[in-house]
C-alpha cells in the first residue's frame, strides 16, 4: 500500500496587510516554498482591515497558490480584555469585540476558530465562548519561543480542554518578519490540497503539532513525565543561553 506523503503546514502568519506584517503574499509565498511547506494558514489582524482589503487579500492569495502550494486566507480577531481569535479560512471582516459573537462568525463561514497565544494575559476565562472554540495554540512561536512550547502554555491548554473537552492543540508561528521564523508545522494527511479539506482536517483534529523536538497528537494527554521532560530541556536551554550572552559581553 502507498502511504500518502504528510501536507505541512505553517499556521498563524502575518503579511504587509497586517500595520505590524512586513512580508507581501507573494514574499510568503516564496519563503515557506522554499522551506517546503505546502500551505500556509495567513491571519491579519483584523483592525484597520477593511472588506475591501479582505477581499484583495483573498485573491492574492489565490493567485499565489498553485496545485502543489495553497495559501488560506484568515484573520485574527482582537476582542475584548486583549483576546486574540484566530479565523482560519475567513472571507468577511466582523465589527465586535464579542468572543462568542466572533467564534460564531467564524465558524458560519466553515472557518476554524482557534484562541491566540493563551498565555500573553492572564485573561478572564469564561466558560460559554471556550466551549464554542475548534482549538488554542499550545505554542505560540512569538510568545513561547524556539525549540519547545513553555510547561506554562501546555497547562493552559490542558485547563481550556477541561472546559471544552474537544479542543484540538494548534502550533503556530505568529511571524511577522523572516528572520522570526522556526520550523513549527500542522501536519495533515488531507485527500486532496484544497482549502475545504484542510480546514475540515483542522476542525477535526486530523493533524499534529510537529517540530523538531517535538510532536503532539490532538487527543493524546501529555502526562506528567513529558512535562517533566520539557521543563528540563527549557532549563538546559535557559542555561546555554546565559552563558552565551556572558561570553559576548567580554
Ligand atoms: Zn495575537
Ligand atoms: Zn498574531
Amino acid at each position: 500500500m502507498i502511504k500518502r506523503r504528510k501536507l505541512k503546514g505553517a499556521a498563524h502568519i502575518h503579511t504587509s496587510v497586517s500595520y505590524d506584517g512586513v512580508m507581501s503574499v507573494e514574499e510568503i509565498s516564496s519563503f515557506f516554498r522554499g522551506k517546503k511547506f505546502d500551505f500556509v494558514l495567513i491571519t491579519e489582524h483584523s483592525e484597520n482591515v477593511s472588506n475591501n482589503e479582505l477581499n484583495k487579500l483573498i485573491s492574492e492569495c489565490k493567485r499565489f497558490s498553485s496545485s502543489e502550494f495553497l495559501i488560506i486566507p484568515g484573520l485574527e480577531f482582537s476582542c475584548r480584555d486583549n483576546l486574540h481569535i484566530l479565523g482560519f479560512g475567513i472571507n468577511k471582516t466582523l465589527e465586535s469585540d464579542d468572543p462568542l459573537e466572533v467564534i460564531h462568525h467564524i465558524r458560519q463561514q466553515q472557518g476554524v476558530a482557534v484562541l491566540a497565544h493563551p498565555t500573553k494575559k492572564n485573561y478572564a476565562l469564561d466558560r460559554i465562548w471556550i466551549e464554542e472554540l475548534d482549538g488554542a495554540e499550545i505554542w505560540n512561536l512569538a510568545y513561547d519561543g524556539k525549540f519547545l512550547p513553555q510547561v506554562k502554555s501546555i497547562r493552559m491548554f490542558k485547563k481550556l480542554a477541561e472546559q471544552n473537552p474537544d479542543l484540538k492543540p494548534f502550533g503556530g508561528m505568529d511571524l511577522h518578519q523572516e528572520k522570526n521564523y522556526y520550523d513549527i508545522a500542522l501536519r495533515i494527511e488531507p485527500k486532496n490540497l484544497n482549502q475545504n479539506q484542510i480546514l475540515k482536517d483542522l476542525k477535526e483534529g486530523n493533524f499534529t503539532v510537529e517540530s523538531r523536538f517535538f510532536k503532539k497528537k490532538p487527543g493524546i494527554r501529555i502526562n506528567w513525565v513529558s512535562l517533566l521532560i520539557i521543563f528540563a530541556f527549557r532549563e538546559v536551554l535557559n542555561l546555554v543561553r546565559k552563558m552565551r550572552d556572558l561570553s559576548s559581553v567580554r
